[in-house]
């Protein structure tokens, strides 16, 4: 089936050619040192072949919040030696990301040559998606590439407005990660179970109200379980629970009976009195014998064995959110636990399995589950908003081109 968005494979005769490469360079530092390089690992499928392809590569990124202010601890400079590193060849540094500096440091760049522009949030422009700074950064190449799917979600001058001025292509990493959602919640194969989980219902809220329409099965665990659990009459003691959400929680319920969706509980949970590491008071126990004093930490191993029998009829899973207190042992079990069964079944090849969330990427990298995971996106805020079923304006940008 050809792609609704064109890629590198389509761009044709790129030698000599500037391209414009939106990449997420965002990464957590620490006395001057990249301290994860996730995000510029990425990166480097994307740069090392257009360079070997022989364009002139010019890399947008934004780095931290500087609000439209030229701030000196967000530059990308500071970035420039770690990418250098993990592409083996170096890296030029251009200090605007648009004007006449900007257009005089490309111009001595060679064909193969690979510069970062700095950082695009230094105009306040950007985040206002202003067309002006669009134009201006649009007037330094001749080719787009977005190549940041977790930048995506925000519509701004250089993820968005630039997209509609130069002919636009995904970049590898950017086709990867469509590529993945696509198989798992575009058009998948069925049947299709969904595992949510992590603190609040609140934070999930719009992410529930998709999934049940979507897919056959939704196993909710986590915090939240313990929302829809006094939602039907469980006495959920001390645990973290939403209980002025009752009300929407049932409005969750009626929705997935209408739309043919199985919802799955935990029926067995691990509780302790006190939030802590391996406490006394740790027990398993059916979800009706919570004591007043007792906390709801884990799904327990009757239900995660329910749950495995489940993911093994299933042909693609979607998981965003661990299903316990994972941080805190024995609390990470059943996250442990169905990671494991979906990783096996998915090296088995009768799973496809797609996960992400910030504490979702620890927890399948805690359980050593995430190397046999399809596909583990690192995005954040753009994964989620993909899991309520919103349309990213930076990736809408790229269809149809
Ligand atoms: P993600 O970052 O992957 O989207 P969340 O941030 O929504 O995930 O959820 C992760 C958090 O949920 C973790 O800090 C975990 O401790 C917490 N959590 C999971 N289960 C429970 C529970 N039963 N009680 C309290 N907190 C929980
Ligand atoms: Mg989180």
């Amino acid at each position: 089936m050809p792609k609704p968005f064109k890629t590198l494979d389509d761009m044709g005769d790129i030698a000599g050619k500037a391209v414009l490469v939106r990449e997420d360079l965002n990464v957590p530092m620490a006395e001057g040192s990249v301290t994860d390089d996730t995000r510029l690992r990425a990166a480097v499928p994307t740069l090392l072949e257009l360079a070997e392809r022989g364009a002139k590569v010019l890399i947008l990124a934004h780095f931290g919040r500087p609000k439209g202010l030229k701030s000196p601890e967000l530059s990308l400079s500071l970035v420039t030696r770690g990418l250098s590193q993990l592409l083996g060849r170096q890296v030029q540094f251009i200090p605007d990301c648009q004007g006449e500096a900007a257009a005089a440091g490309i111009a001595v760049m060679r064909a193969g040559d690979i510069a970062i522009l700095e950082n695009t949030r230094f105009h306040a422009g950007e985040e206002k998606n202003d067309p002006a700074l669009s134009k201006a950064m649009a007037a330094l190449g001749d080719l787009y590439v977005n190549d940041a799917f977790s930048a995506a979600h925000r519509a701004h001058s250089s993820t968005e407005g630039i997209a509609h001025l130069l002919p636009a292509f995904a970049g590898r990493s950017m086709e990867k990660e469509l590529d993945a959602l696509e198989a798992a919640l575009g058009n998948p194969d069925r049947p299709v179970a969904a595992v949510v989980g992590g603190a609040k219902v609140s934070t999930k809220l719009a992410v529930l109200e998709h999934l049940v329409e979507k897919v056959d099965h939704l196993i909710i665990g986590g915090g939240m379980a313990n929302t829809f659990l006094a939602a039907r009459g469980v006495d959920v003691g001390k645990s973290l629970c939403e209980h002025d959400l009752v009300e929407t929680a049932n409005g969750i319920f009626e929705r997935a009976e209408a739309a043919g969706c199985t919802i799955h509980l935990p029926y067995d949970v691990a509780v302790a009195k006190d939030f802590a590491a391996n406490p006394p008071s740790y027990r398993i126990c059916n979800v009706n014998e919570v004591a007043a004093d007792e906390m709801i930490l884990d799904v327990g191993p009757a239900a995660v064995e329910a749950l495995a029998d489940v993911l093994k009829t299933c042909c693609t899973l979607v998981w965003n959110g661990p299903l316990g207190a994972f941080e805190i042992p024995p609390f990470d079990r059943a996250t442990v636990a169905l990671a494991k069964i979906a990783a096996a079944l998915t090296a088995e090849g009768s799973l496809v399995s797609v996960a992400g969330g910030g504490d979702t990427v620890a927890a399948l990298n805690h359980a050593g589950a995430a190397d046999d995971f399809t596909f583990v996106s690192t995005a954040g805020g753009a994964f989620l908003e993909w899991m309520e079923g919103k349309q990213l304006p930076g990736v809408a940008a790229l269809m149809g081109k």
